[in-house]
């Protein structure tokens, strides 16, 4: 082996650079950061060639006296924290003291700043590291940084940088993230002299996010906000009816730096468990606060992500704050009447509340029309509300008999008490289409009720209510029933024994990873006792499971109903159908399955009328 021999400091600052610094958009970062943290009130920024030729911020924040100058650029060179212990109150979004360093020794770097009080301001030129002579300049209050020819003394690094769009798309990430974060400060940012955003304060943290993503849907964001041992979570969530294909629309703040946290966007796709079709993301906007000392930013070097003092606590309080409001909020798509006029239906309609109906309809038909014109080779030429739902109702000849024929059943033979039953509830036909859906007549014009979901939200309220009154029956099996586990999995059943018991799941161990059923809730004798058991077992073992006891219990209680309701698929006699639009008026909270997910769509008389032209 060679002698070992102290690094250069040139060397040590490229080593540093390359963990801070991996592309333009890292640099971009940097520099709006320290602009934050110097109090701006106005940031802009010129990038050319995706900010491989040229990155300049320019802000109006404090400055830096001319005397420091060359310290800002030297490598663990701080103002923002004095001692060690000061890594555990980082109230800025900046502390390393690595970054004016890091991106100096790797380009063609000027800094021009000047303070309030200084009639001047000075300029240091820094190429590759070696500084040059400070220089007097005339410039106003602020600091501006101009970084150029980035890599250009790492050829390695340089040959890295991808095409102009996407090192520019990554640069346009990193600003969004930064004026996400900070919508009280005027942001803006050019290409090649093309200004991309111009973003004026704003004092609705919503109109921020519309800048970035569009007017509809920063109009169908959901406020949730809860706060808890000084910890603070609160934001908006997108409604359902808008969701992406990846996660990179979930933006969560801490403390105003932008993170990504894997326990949390689990978190947030637990809330929105049930509300979105399969492969589909939630899209959220959040942010944490909390004293500084309940986190420690300082375990990644670009600070993305961070750990928390007590991330399981966080991991339930914003399950839980979303998934409140989910349940507090009437998802129920209505499609509303529109406000008497005579222009028509259209035109009587705000474009976006249309546009938001449409989209509402569109996704949840998505399913049933897609199906529909694989069959029948022609796409539905319009889709809104009614078109959609005509689509959606006729189906095929043969389909659009059978379902009449059942219409005619319930009509006129179904059993005379129930069918009376409905009518004094307002609800006079009960079918069942493609084994799927329940329509039946609404007081205010027709319901379509996804049954999978009304039954699940039946079974649970059901089960809720018994366990809470003590009146759960519970099964004896004369053969207790053996099941057959992983080790984690028998450990964690029987761990979690009482919780179990409190549901009417008892079990015992029987030696190795084999675990007795004994007994069960007798109203899911549907499932036999392993499947029952199998079912929570996911629950007690996912990752993240809730904490709290209650929080688990109410957990399990989703998973048992879920299991042991009706699915999407199952055909129903019309005596079921009617039973279980019957079970609907009983339930408390009829319009959301236990996840949230709306049960039933309501397309109202009104609506019906103007459609067909007959108001
Ligand atoms: P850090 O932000 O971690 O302190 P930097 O290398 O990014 O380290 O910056 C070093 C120092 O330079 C900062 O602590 C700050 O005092 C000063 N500084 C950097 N950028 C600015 C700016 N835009 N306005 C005022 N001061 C700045
Ligand atoms: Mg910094």
């Amino acid at each position: 082996m060679a002698d070992i021999l102290q690094l250069s400091r040139a060397v040590i600052n490229k080593i540093a650079a390359g963990e801070v610094i991996e592309r333009p958009a890292s640099v971009v970062k940097e520099l709006l950061e320290n602009a934050v943290d110097a109090g701006a009130s106005r940031i802009d920024v010129l990038v050319e060639l995706g900010g491989s030729q040229l990155i300049r911020v320019a802000d109006n924040g404090c400055g830096i006296s001319q005397d420091q100058l060359e310290l800002a650029v030297a490598s663990h060179a701080t103002s923002k924290i004095m001692d060690a212990d000061d890594l555990f109150h980082v109230d800025t979004l900046g502390f390393r003291g690595e970054a004016l360093a890091s991106i100096a020794e790797i380009s063609q770097f000027q800094l021009r700043s000047r303070t309030e009080q200084a009639d001047a301001g000075a300029e240091l030129e820094v190429v590759g590291g070696e500084k040059r002579p400070l220089v007097p300049c005339g410039c106003p209050p602020g600091t501006t940084i101009e970084v150029r020819n980035l890599f250009y003394n790492t050829p390695v690094r340089r040959k890295f940088l991808r095409t102009t769009q996407t090192e520019m798309g990554h640069v346009a990430e990193a600003f969004t993230r930064i004026a996400l974060a900070h919508p009280q400060i005027h942001f803006s940012l050019r290409h090649n002299q093309k200004q991309l955003h111009d973003l004026p304060p704003v004092d609705h943290w919503s109109k921020r996010i519309g800048h970035f993503f569009g007017r509809e849907l920063a109009e169908n964001l959901l406020w949730v906000e809860n706060e808890a041992d000084k910890i603070k979570v609160s934001g908006y969530v997108a409604n359902p009816t808008f969701s992406r294909s990846h996660n990179r629309m979930q933006y969560l703040f801490l403390n105003g730096r932008h993170i990504r946290d894997r326990s949390l966007q689990h978190a947030l796709g637990e809330a929105y468990r049930g509300l979105l079709l399969s492969g589909r993301q939630p899209i959220a906007f959040l942010r944490l606060d909390m004293p500084a000392e309940a986190v420690d930013v300082n375990v990644h070097p670009t600070k993305l992500e961070v750990r928390f003092r007590d991330g399981r606590q966080l991991y339930s309080q914003l399950l839980g704050t979303i998934r409140n409001m989910f349940l507090a909020t009437d998802l129920t798509a209505q499609i509303e009447p529109a406000a008497t006029d005579q222009q028509g239906p259209e035109a009587s309609m705000d474009p976006g509340r249309l546009s938001q109906h449409r989209q509402q309809l569109v996704d949840w038909t998505r399913g049933e029309t897609s199906r529909l014109t694989a069959t029948s080779g022609e796409a539905p030429n319009q889709v809104d509300g009614i078109t959609a739902a005509a689509a959606w109702r006729a189906g095929t000849p043969a389909e659009l008999a059978t379902a009449l024929g059942q219409a005619v059943v319930a009509g006129s033979q179904g059993s005379a008490v129930e069918a009376a039953e409905l009518q004094t509830l307002g609800t006079s036909l009960g079918v069942q289409l493609h084994n799927r859906y329940l329509v039946a007549e609404h007081e205010n014009g027709i319901m379509v009720i996804d049954q999978h979901a009304l039954h699940e939200r039946v079974l649970y309220e059901q089960l809720r209510e018994k366990i809470a009154n003590d009146a759960l029956e519970v099964q004896r099996l004369l053969v207790p029933e053996p099941v057959n586990l992983t080790a984690a999995e028998a450990a964690a059943v029987i761990e979690s024994r009482d919780e179990l018991a409190a549901l009417g799941i008892e079990v015992e161990p029987f030696g190795g990873d084999t675990v007795l059923v004994v007994a069960y809730p007798a109203m899911l004798g549907k499932l036999s006792p392993a499947e029952i058991l199998r079912q929570v077992v996911e629950q007690l073992v996912a990752e993240n499971r809730p904490p709290e006891r209650r929080d688990l219990i109410d957990e399990l209680l989703h998973s048992m109903a879920c299991r042991a309701a009706i699915k999407a698929g199952d055909s129903l006699s019309l005596d079921e159908v009617i039973s279980l639009l019957l079970q609907r008026h009983l339930c408390q909270d009829a319009h959301h399955c236990p996840h949230g997910r709306p049960t039933a769509l309501v397309f109202t008389k009104e609506e019906l009328d103007r459609r067909f032209k007959r108001i």
